[in-house]
């Protein structure tokens, strides 16, 4: 028997109009059913955009410092229920349970962070370019927001999106991936129980087909936030123009650490097993090239073939499990095709099949795979594979490490290690990312700078920190004269000659 759940709108639990429902399976078993949920369609986001619409003014003309102090609470209840939601987080989407917490407490910091928000959200005061007369610029709540979001972060990535836009008194869809719909429920649950209004936050699940194109056609939601692959980002943007949303898109990633000749080899080597096997290497900051200094190939390679030999697959859940699941069946077969891709054109160190021993046969498992001797232009280093693979690619000079970072189409995280400060600030400069790590491999961002990525990892706009701010709110410029007269800007110019 699984749990049945809904839609949410307004302070209602609805099932979809057409009572049709889809299931959410555990990939470490697909016998495991999270839950029945509903499938819905553009009658279910005309409902819910509906219930965010009229929630938006009583909310936006909310005090902002009451708006932080609605989130103080969700993240002391998220904070209390971070145990059970890490867990289902595990069963629904894969993670090991370690990686699932931080990705809890990822939403817990957001939620503190811009809770604390509520007392700032500063705007500009400028000095006026004439007497009597006050200058500034106020941030303005836009109206409703559609958030949709992908799997393989699924309360953190909701959260980066969803606090910013509440506390600058937006409301909001949301839309979670069909591989998590279960996460996003219960997270938005919490939310309710802290204290958040009806109508402020609605969630509809379903098809991106159906529920995602009907958010971003919608012409009452002025605000679409989407993370998840770049042609998905594309087709988006292109939809979201016809009724000129603000969009921003966060999407893929080919992440290159660099380990240069004089590293510390060992804590390259932590730092890859994390950066490029943990969540089973789906993460957008997953590094899946290592561009390696040739002085250092051989012995680094040998070594990561050992340790990445010791790693354990098996349910996150279970204690000593390294390695989890891949999200569901079809994303085996992808890698599996990027894996005999690869066997052509580069050489197979380790790994390179699904896993299906034992216990794993239940669920949705890739063997951890490494390549080497990959060129730079290969398919396997080219692509966002997006599972447990990461190539090798040798390099000889300082000036070609930086072709090949930069030789890519996304540029979201880069890594260097390195012992030569000099080098490290090249890194910096150099590198195309919009995260750069020093001796830390590719994941690691904090809820107070920006995060995304440049080229075709996103369109220009950041999450968190004080970036979010500026994209879920419009700018406001006002203008006070109490000089009692007409003062022409740029024209009357008279006080002037009498400053002379
Ligand atoms: P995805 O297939 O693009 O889906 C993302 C979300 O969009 C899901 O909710 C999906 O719904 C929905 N969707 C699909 N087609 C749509 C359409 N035509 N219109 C509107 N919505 C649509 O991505 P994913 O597989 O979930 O996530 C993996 C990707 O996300 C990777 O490329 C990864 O690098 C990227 N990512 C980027 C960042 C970042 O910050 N840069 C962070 C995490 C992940 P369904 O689930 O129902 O299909």
């Amino acid at each position: 028997m699984s749990t049945t759940y809904r839609n949410l709108i307004g302070d209602r639990w609805l099932p979809s109009r057409s009572g049709e429902t889809f299931v959410s399976v555990s990939p470490a078993n697909h016998d495991d059913v999270i839950g029945e949920f509903a499938s819905s369609g553009a009658e279910d986001v005309d409902a819910a955009v509906a219930s965010a619409h009229a929630a938006f003014r009583p909310w936006s003309l909310t005090p902002a410092p009451k708006r932080g102090e609605i989130l103080f609470r969700v993240a002391r209840l998220l904070a209390e229920h971070k145990e059970e939601l890490s867990r289902l987080m595990t069963r629904e989407m894969g993670k090991v349970l370690p990686e699932a917490r931080g990705d809890v407490q990822e939403a817990i910091d957001v939620a503190y962070y811009m809770a604390g928000e509520g007392r700032r959200l500063f705007g500009q005061t400028v000095p006026s370019e004439m007497p009597d007369k006050f200058a500034m610029a106020i941030r303005r709540p836009i109206g409703v927001v559609g958030i949709i979001t992908p799997w393989n972060f699924p309360v953190a990535i909701p959260a980066w999106k969803l606090f910013p836009a509440l506390i600058c008194g937006n409301t909001a869809v949301l839309k979670p991936a069909s591989d998590t719909p279960g996460c996003l429920v219960r997270f938005v649950e919490l939310l309710m129980e802290g204290g958040v209004p009806a109508g402020v936050v609605n969630v509809v699940t379903g098809s991106g087909a159906k529920v995602g194109n009907a958010i971003v056609d919608h012409p009452d939601v002025r605000v679409i936030s989407f993370t998840g692959h770049t042609e998905t980002g594309v087709e988006i943007s292109r939809r979201a123009a016809e009724t000129l949303k603000r969009v921003s898109l966060e999407l893929g990633g080919k992440n290159p650490i660099v380990i240069w000749e004089d590293a510390d080899l060992d804590l390259a080597l932590d730092s890859v097993v994390w950066s490029a096997f943990g969540t089973s290497g789906q993460r957008c900051t997953a590094a899946s090239r290592l561009i390696v200094h040739r002085a250092v190939h051989d012995e680094f390679v040998e070594a990561l073939r050992k340790r990445v030999a010791a790693l354990v697959l098996g349910d996150g859940l279970e204690d000593g499990t390294d390695v989890g699941p891949v999200i569901n069946d079809q994303a085996v077969q992808k890698i599996a095709a990027y894996a005999a891709i690869g066997r052509n054109e580069a050489e197979l160190v380790i790994g390179g099949e699904p896993a299906r021993d034992g216990d794993l046969a239940r669920g949705s498992f890739f063997q951890p795979t490494i390549f080497t001797e990959v060129r730079p232009e290969a398919r396997i280093a080219q692509e966002e594979i997006f599972g447990p693979v990461t190539s090798v690619i040798p390099v000889d000079s300082w000036e070609e490490t930086v072709e090949v970072v930069n030789g890519v189409r996304y540029g979201l995280s880069t890594s260097l290690f390195t012992r030569d400060v000099n080098l490290a600030f090249r890194s910096i400069r150099d590198f195309d990312s919009g995260l750069g790590y020093v001796n830390h491999g590719t994941i690691g961002a904090e809820a107070h700078l920006p995060f995304g990525g440049v080229k075709a990892t996103g369109n220009g706009h950041r999450e968190v920190g004080q970036a979010a701010l500026d994209f879920f709110s419009e700018w406001k410029s006002v203008y006070i004269d109490y000089s009692g007269k007409l003062q022409r800007a740029q024209i009357d110019m008279s006080f002037v000659d009498e400053v002379d």
